[in-house]
């Protein structure tokens, strides 16, 4: 069986279900597919384990789509603060949102909700056709389009094929798009915590040699854990009973919150960067993870990728507008131009982060607490990060380009 759409999106993720909210008003006619069904929302079921801390940038993102509203207000958790300091000396940064004049520095929010928020919106979109459960299986461009055959036998041709299938993306292999990056050889282990110590709509990370430990807060009280460590302690850990778990979280987090008094069962996530040589071909062009993946110490990744959706939504509402191609290189390259430095300055910036804070040789352990120290008094180097990482220095694209409607 053949379909003809203008655009073709696998993953529909955030990130990919994002690009369609946004482009649902462009009068393109677009496929979304996924290898899972949307999630839907048990009432009864335990929060997800895999929450993001989500910039205020990425906020006004998931607003203009018309998808922040539906997710309920008590299972988002604004944070108004963040703590960071080193387990191996007294380097300290703490970054309050009053300094940039802000009303939060960021918001938790499951990715579950975040998923189903933006399928409230899409479900009664009229140009758009959702193919569930569905995986690519061979790609082949022409001059004119792009041919995607899934398996099971059916094509979908299109003039624009977007990959948002994540780190491991299918499409990009499929269409031979060479990748650079490595396995940390860690794994991130996530659970939600019960503490002895209110979180204070606070978000803290200490870093200790063997990876950054992170408790977000969460809005029912709780706090969620991010505990980057080597996959063998990773795997250690995530056997310990409950007792011992929370024992060893709470002594990893300095005791920071008091005692861990209970936890949810675990999941871990491994580790990885990743770059692509290109985020465009004709009629090809990736965003979020398949086009970067970075290490989660400072929960960039998504916030990265919803940028990467907001700025290609930008560039195709501009070419259907002017009737150009929406497959067209140049048209393309505008979107590259502006995500691609943006995403490989995050990545580099956070790999050295890395490197410098998993170090347990003296001399740089005293390096980075005096580091730390010094930009936690030098207001203007501090309010300079904070912008960056609430991403308000990002050029977003015009409301206008953003605006989805259910129609
Ligand atoms: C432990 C951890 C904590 C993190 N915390 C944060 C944070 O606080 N803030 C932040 O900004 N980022 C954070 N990140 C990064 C964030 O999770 C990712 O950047 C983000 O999920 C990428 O979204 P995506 O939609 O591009 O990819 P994904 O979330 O991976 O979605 C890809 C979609 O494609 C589908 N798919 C995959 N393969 C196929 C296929 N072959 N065929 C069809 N469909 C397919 C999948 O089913 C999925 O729906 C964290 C990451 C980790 C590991």
């Amino acid at each position: 069986m053949k379909q003809e759409f203008d655009l073709i999106i696998v993953g529909a993720g955030v990130v990919g279900a994002a690009l369609a909210a946004a482009l649902c008003d462009s009068g393109l006619r677009i496929a979304i597919l996924d290898a899972r069904e949307p999630p839907r929302l048990d009432p009864k079921a335990d929060w997800d384990l895999r929450v993001f801390a989500l910039s205020p940038a990425s906020r006004q993102l998931l607003d203009a789509v018309g998808a922040w509203k539906s997710i309920p207000a008590g299972r988002v958790c604004a944070y108004t603060a963040m703590q960071v300091w080193d387990a191996m000396g007294r380097g300290r940064i703490q970054f309050d949102c009053a300094e940039v004049g802000a009303e939060a520095l960021g918001y938790i929010v499951e990715n579950r909700q975040l998923q189903h928020a933006l399928w409230q919106r899409l479900e009664h979109a009229r140009t758009l056709t959702a193919i569930f459960p569905a995986r690519p299986e061979a790609v082949h461009f022409d001059a004119q389009h792009v041919v995607l055959s899934l398996e099971g036998g059916s094509q979908l041709h299109a003039r624009l094929l977007v990959a948002a299938d994540g780190a491991d993306s299918a499409v990009r292999k499929l269409a031979g798009i060479e990748t650079t990056g490595a396995s940390y050889r860690q794994q991130a282990v996530v659970a939600h915590l019960f503490t002895e110590k209110p979180h204070r709509n606070t978000a803290r990370q200490r870093f200790l040699p063997s990876g950054p430990l992170a408790l977000l807060p969460l809005a029912d009280g709780r706090v969620s854990l991010v505990w980057s460590l080597d996959d063998a302690r990773a795997e250690e850990v995530r056997a310990l009973d409950d007792a011992q778990f929370c024992a060893a979280v709470a002594e990893g987090s300095g005791h920071v919150l008091g005692h861990v008094t209970g936890t949810t069962k675990r999941a871990a996530f491994p580790l990885q960067r990743l770059r692509v040589r290109a985020y465009v071909r004709p009629h090809l062009a990736l965003i979020g993870d398949a086009a970067h993946a970075l290490h989660p110490l400072a929960g960039q990744g998504m916030n990265l990728g919803l940028l990467d959706a907001a700025t290609l939504s930008g560039v195709l509402h501009a070419a259907a507008a002017h009737e150009r191609d929406i497959g067209d290189l140049a048209v393309l390259r505008r979107y590259e131009r502006e995500r691609r430095g943006a995403n490989l300055a995050m990545i580099m910036a956070l790999d050295g982060f890395k490197r410098v804070f998993s170090n347990d040789i003296r001399p740089v352990a005293l390096l980075r607490n005096a580091g730390l120290s010094a930009v936690n008094r030098f207001t203007p180097l501090k309010s300079a990060f904070m912008r960056h990482a609430m991403g308000l220095n990002a050029r977003l694209p015009a409301p206008t380009h953003m605006q989805g409607r259910s129609d």
